[in-house]
């Protein structure tokens, strides 16, 4: 297991998530279609927030044409 499947960890800086996190509202959970929840913390939803709100697809892929 990798720090970022470990559920109660943001899977984008793996912080921990606290009891205290859990009671606040800076972290932002997302539901899957297959029961997985994955909670994200305030930091990192603040990121993903200006992403959405620009219209850009969240952490894209740099692929390297070069590396064949
Ligand atoms: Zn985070």
């Amino acid at each position: 297991m990798d720090a970022t499947s470990i559920p109660g960890a943001c899977p984008r800086c793996a912080r921990p998530r606290t009891a205290a996190d859990a009671r606040g509202l800076e972290w932002s959970s997302e539901h899957f279609a297959d029961g997985t929840v994955v909670h994200t913390c305030g930091d990192c939803t603040r990121e993903q927030l200006w992403r959405i709100e620009a219209l850009l697809a969240p952490e894209p892929v740099h692929a390297d044409a070069r590396a064949a």
